[in-house]
């Protein structure tokens, strides 16, 4: 079915993105010179949308939206040379209407039509007086010309807001509308789209800041005009983010696709020369199926972003939207939005796993666990949520209730008269937060405790250095009296300079390398050397996650001082754990 006029226009409006907008000086300016240019009192741009009349420009008049059965202009559009009314009182068609039989009681009307570049009529500019006139042919001429001037206008606003200034390419912008129109025309569609990334972000800040924005630029440029020529002919290149272009194929299987990559690759990532510095654009793909009418903008281009940082994280050349990860990630983005009212709503508890001492195996101390049972995810690990949390501010909020929980539940053993001392987990984030170490002393001593009954636990990475503000907090924690745990000992990061830069006192070996204890020589030696390590150092050394009895005799064996996991316990409540510790009292080791 042909589309009507209404549509016609609508889409017209719509592509140019004029509706939502505000005039902008320039078309002010417009306006101003018709005003004056025919000693008019009243001058206005007028949009003319379904059933409103959208004035987006006007001069000496209040009014502004109307019901298009009130819009003279409505009548303009129909006319290519224009509509002139000399005495507005007299013509039937607008006698009654409110500009002219109430205030402001205007008579005179000239109005010329606004026509896009396809030919459709969108609007007028007319000029309006409050005492009948002549307009001579020579006038409406001025006008049609003043019109034509008004709709460049809004042609370039909209042109130079779709097109990238660096690349000159259509941006992400023009990308969403091409892509509306070709789902409107090929619904159901199954077609498949690409984005590529030339310079990831961490290097294209290294090299801004060496080489500044110049060569960055032009290498983003010149790389457009590669991936715009290997493409011409099969798809229509858009430059959708800094570093990022993105198009839109066609084509039969995945196959096909990934042979498309391959030569676009060996192409894109030839040396340029961009201001005088040889460089070389990188290549990381995402690629997603898309059907269109189903599948918007938007979503095409979220599944494109996944794909590209998968890419990206995985140090390969391309990556296939993943449902899973797209699936991972919208559950750490739920996890993150549900946290601070899962605080207020009581949905996060502690447990407590008791640490042993390995040559009686007497428990002697207890480390906090974090346990969230959310209303629809049921019970979350802290493993899931804690990163999420760490990379935004959630994490200060949930630090500051463990450590007021907690140390008011260590308040109450010690009402009870138990003597074991606490371990509280703290992130990276918590350490280098300014203000934390003289907070956490004085939470402590707020409950009448001790420094000495705490520790905390840190893992190991980059941030551990002495002369940080970490650093200068642990020193001051341990100075306080605070012992100073490093969690998950030997799991990754292996620079050891921090072990004698920072006042430390415990070594928590982490479950990987106890694992291997029972069946694995070299596991065996390699706990034996650190305990030797931490020994030599004088800290104390922990085996975390010992789930054999074996696994604990050997620990005992190598001479580790304290033992957790579940062969010993598993994380209890805070009243189940002193329940046992009454039950069985500990001799002083
Ligand atoms: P982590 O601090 O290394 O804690 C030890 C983890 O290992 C705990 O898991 C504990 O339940 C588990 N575990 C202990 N013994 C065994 C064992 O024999 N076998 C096995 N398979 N697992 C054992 P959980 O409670 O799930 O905590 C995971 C991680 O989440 C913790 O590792 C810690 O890094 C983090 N976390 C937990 N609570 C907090 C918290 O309050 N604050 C912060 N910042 N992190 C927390
Ligand atoms: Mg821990
Ligand atoms: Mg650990």
């Amino acid at each position: 079915m042909a589309p009507t006029r209404t549509e016609e226009r609508m889409s017209t409006l719509g592509s140019l993105d004029v509706l939502d907008d505000v005039a902008g000086a320039s078309l002010d300016r417009l306006t101003d010179l018709a005003a004056r240019t025919f000693h008019a009192p009243v001058a206005f741009v007028s949009l003319i949308e379904v059933d409103r009349q959208r004035l987006i420009s006007r001069k000496g008049l209040a009014m502004g939206d109307s019901h298009i059965r009130d819009s003279i202009c409505a009548h303009t559009i129909g006319s290519a040379a224009g509509l002139v009314v000399n005495d507005l009182t007299v013509d039937p068609r607008f006698s009654s209407l409110p500009l002219v039989a109430g205030p402001p009681h205007l008579r005179f009307y000239a109005g010329t039509p606004l026509i896009a570049g396809n030919g459709v009529p969108i609007g007028a500019l007319c000029v309006m007086d409050s005492v009948p006139r002549q307009f001579s042919a020579d006038d409406r001429r001025q006008l049609q010309t003043l019109g034509m001037a008004v709709m460049n206008e809004l042609e370039l606003r909209t042109l130079s807001g779709r097109r990238d200034p660096v690349s000159g390419l259509p941006n992400r912008h023009q990308f969403s509308i091409d892509y509306a129109a070709r789902s409107a025309r090929s619904p159901g569609l199954h077609c498949h789209a690409v984005l590529i990334d030339v310079l990831d972000l961490p290097r294209a800040n290294e090299a801004g800041q060496v080489l500044g924005m110049a060569p960055l630029e032009s290498l983003i440029r010149r790389a457009g005009v590669r991936i715009n020529l290997a493409l011409e002919g099969v798809a229509e290149v858009y430059h959708v983010g800094t570093t990022r272009f993105a198009f839109m194929v066609d084509l039969p299987d995945r196959d096909a696709i990934d042979r498309l990559l391959d030569l676009l690759r060996d192409d894109l990532t030839r040396p340029l020369m961009a201001a005088a510095v040889p460089l070389s654009p990188q290549f990381h793909a995402g690629i997603c199926e898309a059907t269109l009418g189903r599948d918007s903008a938007d979503d095409v281009l979220r599944k494109l972003m996944i794909g590209v940082h998968s890419a990206i994280a995985g140090r390969v050349h391309a990556c296939w939207y993943s449902a899973t990860r797209d699936e991972g990630l919208r559950r750490s983005y739920q996890l993150a939005t549900d946290a601070l009212q899962g605080l207020q709503q009581d949905q996060f508890h502690l447990v407590y796993q008791p640490r042993f001492r390995a040559h009686d195996l007497c428990p002697v101390s207890a480390e906090a666990l974090l346990r969230w049972n959310h209303p629809q995810l049921g019970p979350v690990s802290p493993a899931e949520f804690i990163p999420v949390f760490e990379r935004t501010a959630l994490m200060d909020n949930v630090t500051a209730w463990v450590v007021d929980h907690a140390l008011a539940q260590l308040a109450q053993w010690r009402q009870q008269g138990l003597s074991l001392t606490l371990s509280i987990n703290l992130s990276a984030r918590d350490v280098a937060r300014r203000g934390m170490a003289d907070a956490l002393i004085a939470g402590l001593h707020s409950k009448g405790l001790d420094c000495t009954d705490l520790e905390i636990e840190i893992t190991e990475g980059e941030w551990l250095r002495a002369d940080s503000l970490p650093g200068e907090q642990l020193q001051q924690l341990a100075a306080a009296g605070i012992r100073v745990a490093v969690d998950d000992f030997g799991s990754g990061y292996s620079n050891f300079g921090y072990l004698t830069e920072l006042p430390i006192h415990t070594i928590k070996m982490d479950k990987s390398m106890i694992d291997g204890l029972p069946s694995d020589h070299r596991a065996q030696l390699k706990v034996q050397a650190v305990i030797g390590l931490a020994h030599g150092l004088g800290y104390n050394t922990v085996g975390e996650g010992a789930e054999t009895d074996e696994q604990v005799a050997l620990l005992q064996a190598l001479g580790c001082d304290e033992i957790q996991g579940f062969a010993l316990s598993r994380p209890v409540s805070a009243a189940e754990l002193a329940q046992r510790l009454q039950a069985v009292p500990c001799a002083q080791g």
